[in-house]
C-alpha cells in the first residue's frame, strides 16, 4: 500500500490551527449569531494547508476506475459507449437549469424534445407510446407490469396474477414483479441457454387463465438471441396473457429489429446503458416504458415529473449523431467485439454455450479447474493489470460465470491487450496460482470482505476510531 497517496484521512492529515484559505477583507460589518442558535461546541472539522486539501481529494479521485480510466467489459449492466458530445449537450444550460415547477410555457423547448426522443425510441422498437417517468431499468420493469396489471384488471380480469420469468432473467426482473404483488412463474433454460418452450407449454397449460405476462430479454442475459419468440408470443397471448420486454440492453438490436414486431406489448429500456449516460453507484437512470396503441392509458402514477432529463438529452444526442444509417451499425459492432473476444479466449476459458453470441457472452470459469482459481480470483487479478472486472457469478445458471461485453466501439489493440492479459492470468493461474488467489497486489486496498463491507460498513471517522479498524 502506498501511503502516500492512499493511506490517510483527511482528519489524520489535520494539524491544530492550519488554515487552507484566505478571505477578502470584511467590508460589511460583522452579525453576532444569537446564542441559542450557536452549536454548544465547536465543529470537529479538519484544519489542513490548501495543497495538502487538494492533493488529498486528487489522489482519492485517481483512485477511481470509470471508463475514461480504461477497459471495462462489465457484462449486463455495463456502460456502453458514451460519446464526449452528449455530455456537453446535457451540460447546455437552457436545459440543465430547468426547474421541475417552471411554467409550462416557459419549457416548451425541453418538451419538444421529449416529444421527439419519443418518436425516435417509438420508431427503433416498433411500439406505439412511451412515458419517461421511470428513474431505472428496474423503475421502468415496475411502470410496466402495473401497466399490465391495470389492463387485465379494466377488462375485468381479477385471476390474472402470474409472471413467467426464465431462470436465466435479472434479478430485478422477478424482485420487480413481486413488488407488483404479482407471483413468479419460473421457466426452465435448455442446455442451449434459450427458454424451454416445452416448459413453457406445460406452465401455461396447467395456469393460462391465470398469467398476466411472461417477461423475456432479447438477446438474453447469455449474450444469446432467442430464436422462438414469435410461437411464445402466440402462446402467451392465446392464453390472454401480455408479453413484456427487458429492454436494458437493447444495442444489439437497434436498426436491427423490433421487439414491437416480434409480438412485445410492452418494454422499458435503460436509456443510461443503452443510449450513454455514464452510470454506476446508483444513478443517473432513466428506465422509460413503451406499449401498444391502447395499452397507453393503463399506465400507472408512478412520477409527478418527467424522468431524469439529462439522460434523457444524452439519449437524444446519440440517437441523431447516429442517425437512421448509422444506429445499424452499433449492434453489429459490438456483436463483432463480443465473438473475437470469446473466439481469442476458449480454448483456456470455460465455454459452457459454443455458439455465435450476441453483445455479450459467458464463460464458466477457467478451462483447467485443477488449479482451484476461480472466477473470483481472475476478476481480482484483472484489476492488478488496470482492467475493470467483468460481471461475475451471473447469471446464476453456471457456477463460475465470467461474463464479458467489450461495446461497439473499443478499438482492436483494447481487445487484444484485454485478450493478452486473460491468457496471462489463465497461464499463471498454472504456474504461480497462489498469485492469483492472492490478487489484487497493486490497488489501494488488497481483497475485502464483500459480506463484510455490505453488512457492517464503517462510514464516519469516529465510527473508525471507536472500532480501531
Ligand atoms: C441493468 C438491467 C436491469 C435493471 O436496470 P437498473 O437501471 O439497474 O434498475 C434490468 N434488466 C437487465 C437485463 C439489465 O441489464
Amino acid at each position: 500500500m502506498n501511503n502516500r497517496l492512499y493511506g490517510n484521512l483527511i482528519f489524520e492529515l489535520s494539524k491544530e490551527g492550519r488554515k487552507g484559505y484566505s478571505l477578502p477583507k470584511n467590508h460589511f460589518g460583522s452579525y453576532e449569531i444569537p446564542a441559542e442558535m450557536k452549536r454548544a461546541e465547536e465543529a470537529q472539522l479538519p484544519e489542513c494547508d490548501e495543497l495538502t486539501v487538494v492533493r488529498h481529494y486528487t489522489n482519492l479521485s485517481n483512485n477511481n476506475f470509470g471508463v475514461d480510466t480504461g477497459f471495462y467489459p462489465l457484462g449486463s449492466c455495463t456502460m456502453k459507449y458514451n460519446p464526449k458530445i452528449n455530455e456537453e449537450m446535457a451540460a447546455l444550460p437552457q436545459f440543465q437549469n430547468l426547474h421541475p415547477e417552471q411554467p409550462v410555457e416557459t419549457v416548451r423547448g425541453a418538451q419538444a424534445l421529449v416529444t421527439l426522443l419519443e418518436k425516435s425510441l417509438c420508431a427503433l422498437t416498433g411500439l406505439a407510446h412511451f412515458t419517461f417517468k421511470p428513474y431505472a431499468g428496474a423503475h421502468g420493469e415496475l411502470t410496466g407490469l402495473m401497466t399490465i396489471d391495470n389492463y387485465h384488471r379494466s377488462r375485468g380480469d381479477m385471476a390474472r396474477k402470474k409472471v413467467i420469468v426464465p431462470d436465466s432473467a435479472h434479478g430485478t426482473n422477478p424482485a420487480s414483479a413481486a413488488v407488483c404483488g404479482l407471483e413468479i412463474v419460473e421457466v426452465k433454460s435448455l442446455a442451449n441457454g434459450q427458454v424451454d418452450f416445452e416448459d413453457l407449454q406445460r406452465l401455461v397449460a396447467e395456469q393460462g387463465t391465470e398469467i398476466a405476462a411472461m417477461m423475456m430479454t432479447n438477446p438474453n442475459t447469455l449474450g444469446l438471441f432467442e430464436t422462438r419468440i414469435p410461437e411464445i408470443a402466440q402462446l402467451i397471448h392465446d392464453c390472454g396473457g401480455l408479453m413484456y420486454y427487458d429492454g436494458a440492453n437493447l444495442n444489439p438490436m437497434l436498426g436491427a429489429c423490433r421487439p414491437g414486431d416480434m409480438g412485445f406489448d410492452v418494454m422499458h429500456i435503460n436509456l443510461h446503458k443503452t443510449f450513454s449516460t455514464p452510470h454506476g453507484g446508483g444513478g443517473p437512470g432513466a428506465g422509460p416504458v413503451g406499449v401498444r396503441e391502447g395499452l397507453q392509458d393503463c399506465f400507472p402514477f408512478v412520477s409527478p415529473y418527467q424522468g431524469n432529463y439529462g439522460v434523457m438529452m444524452r439519449a437524444y444526442a446519440y440517437i441523431l449523431s447516429l442517425g437512421r444509417e448509422h444506429v445499424k451499425e452499433v449492434g453489429p459492432l459490438a456483436t463483432l467485439n463480443a465473438n473475437y473476444i470469446k473466439e481469442s479466449l476458449k480454448d483456456v476459458y470455460e465455454l459452457p454455450i459454443n455458439t455465435i453470441c450476441c453483445h455479450e457472452f459467458v464463460f464458466d470459469g477457467l478451462k483447467d479447474k485443477s488449479t482451484g482459481v476461480t472466477t473470483m480470483d481472475v476478476a481480482k487479478r484483472l484489476l492488478d493489470y488496470g482492467y475493470h472486472a467483468p460481471t461475475i457469478y451471473f447469471p446464476l445458471l453456471f457456477h463460475e460465470s465470467l461474463m464479458i461485453e467489450p461495446t461497439e466501439n473499443e478499438s482492436k489493440e483494447t481487445l487484444d491487450g484485454f485478450i493478452a492479459v486473460m491468457r496471462q492470468i489463465a497461464e499463471e493461474a498454472k504456474t504461480d496460482p497462489e498469485l492469483v488467489k492472492g490478487a489484487p497486489h497493486d490497488t489501494p486496498i488488497g481483497r475485502v470482505d464483500d459480506v463484510l463491507a455490505a453488512k457492517h460498513p464503517v462510514t464516519t471517522y469516529r465510527q473508525l476510531q471507536a472500532e480501531n479498524v
